[in-house]
């Protein structure tokens, strides 16, 4: 039975993976972090399940921001793969805590590539890299030789991050790849992130619990595919038999308006007259246009985007429907 460890486990992709692990039959080691609440949303219907929990698979209480800890369960789990999706993940956040994000997302990569170093038997490992690496882009689309001008904190963090794995990689000979992500959501997106805001908007809407939906910058666009995909494609970056760096994207440049009119479209309604705008939600710089090219990803993985905006805005509104309040 091979052995993962996931740093992140209990967000969006690090619950996708682990139910993708747990189904290959891997021993999955997930880190959380202690909190007051052990309440884990995205885990909670598997480690209810005493066949899996502690068999199968295993939370363990660590945090990159403490090296002794780390290294302990590095030690002790002794992964063959190690997916890095660990961090603060919400670009607009990092304009606000610009530090911490540098500290977990940047620091926090580096300070695991240094225990891996030291470790008698490195596990392949394979970090969740951003679009937000190239900012503002002067190609379209981008692939993984565009020049990388991160606009924001967060993509900041998340250059120096993507740039130690391919230093470590060329340097120490690690089996480390960067999967390059454009934005992927799912009914387990973070309510923050504009899709989820607006998935559950529209189905408060429906509902008749709102009148409207307030949001910032609409001129927006971006390349979003579904989460489900790209943990996959991450797992097969780390089964390819020479590691490297990939982007994964679905080559679709979509406005935020698009997505507005395909998630209302699931309730047969328009979109204008349920929106508003509040500079509260614009940020001090940002990212406009971004579209990934995942040609190296199709040519080299095999791996390619399914489900269309269409689908995607689908999939989200009808969850949000059926479940008020998760
Ligand atoms: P990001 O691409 O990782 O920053 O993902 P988000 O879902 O947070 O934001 C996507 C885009 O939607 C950004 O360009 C935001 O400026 C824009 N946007 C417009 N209104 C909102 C809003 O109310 N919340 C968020 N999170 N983003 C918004």
């Amino acid at each position: 039975m091979p052995t993962a460890l996931i740093t992140g486990i209990t967000g969006q992709d690090g619950s996708y993976l682990t139910e993708l692990l747990l189904e290959k039959g891997y021993q999955v080691h997930g880190l959380v972090r202690r909190q007051s609440s052990t309440k884990r949303l995205r885990l909670d219907h598997l480690y209810v399940n005493h066949d899996i929990y502690e068999q199968q698979l295993f939370l363990h209480y660590a945090d990159l921001n403490d090296p002794t800890t780390m290294r302990r369960v590095l030690t002790a789990v002794q992964p063959d793969e190690l997916y890095h999706l660990a961090g603060q993940s919400h670009v607009g956040a990092s304009f606000e805590i610009p530090e911490s994000t540098c500290q977990t997302t940047a620091m926090g990569t580096l300070r695991l590539l240094e225990m891996i170093r030291d470790l008698p038997q490195r596990p392949r490992i394979v970090q969740a890299s951003s679009s937000e690496i190239f900012g503002s882009p002067t190609a379209f689309p981008q692939n993984e030789q565009t020049t990388q001008r991160p606009v924001t904190p967060y993509g900041v963090a998340k250059t120096f991050a993507t740039n130690m794995v391919r230093v470590y990689r060329e340097s120490f000979d690690f089996f480390a790849c960067n999967a390059i992500c454009y934005n992927h959501e799912s009914p387990r997106r973070g309510e923050s992130f504009v899709t989820r805001k607006i998935s559950r908007g529209v189905a408060a809407i429906a509902r008749g619990e709102q009148t409207h939906l307030t949001l910032g910058n609409l001129d927006i666009y971006r390349d979003w595919g579904y989460a489900p995909e790209y943990v996959q494609g991450m797992w097969q970056m780390l089964q390819h038999d020479r590691p490297d760096d990939y982007v994964l994207a679905t080559g679709q440049s979509c406005s935020l308006k698009d997505f507005l009119k395909a998630a209302f479209e699931v309730i047969d309604r328009p979109y204008e007259p349920y929106i508003k705008t509040d500079p509260r939600f614009v940020r001090p710089a940002e990212v406009h246009r971004l579209v990934g090219d995942s040609s190296k990803a199709e040519a080299t993985l095999g791996w390619k985007s399914q489900t269309s905006l269409q689908q995607l805005a689908r999939i989200m509104v009808e969850h949000d429907l059926q479940h008020p309040s998760v």
